[in-house]
């Protein structure tokens, strides 16, 4: 069955898509938890970091180079923000589909919950 995000790769389901390449997407987040929310994605479906092989290692990199990008283009750099990206029941994933949340855009307060 496909997940949200899959469905929202294949456009099935509306996103707010702020950047989009042939191996990543990048959307805002429905629920945003601060004034700047983002989720970017791999187009390949992955669980999440802790299932990655080292076929996907390449997906990392690239990932990383769109965060700095987005960052970039959402003016988060100055202020910074927080990369986050949860795993299973206890890092609170709700979506089975490997996402790192960019989150920004006020003060945020450590540790998390
Ligand atoms: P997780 O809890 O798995 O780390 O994060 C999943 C995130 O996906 C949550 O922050 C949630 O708000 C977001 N989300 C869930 N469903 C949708 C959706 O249909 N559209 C968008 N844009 N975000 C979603």
């Amino acid at each position: 069955m496909k997940s949200i995000f899959e469905k929202i790769i294949s456009r099935e389901i509306e996103a707010d898509i702020v950047y989009e390449d042939g191996l990543t997407i990048a959307f805002k987040d429905i629920n945003p938890v601060a004034p700047k929310h983002f989720l970017v994605i791999p187009k390949k479906k992955i669980k999440n970091i802790q299932v990655v092989t080292s076929n996907d290692m390449h997906l990392f990199t690239h990932i990383f180079s769109v965060i700095q990008k987005l960052s970039v283009q959402e003016q988060m750099v100055e202020e910074g923000y927080r990369v986050v990206t949860n795993i299973g029941e206890y890092g609170g994933q709700t979506v089975e589909h490997l996402h790192f949340h960019i989150i920004g855009g006020r003060p945020l307060r450590w540790p998390p919950g």
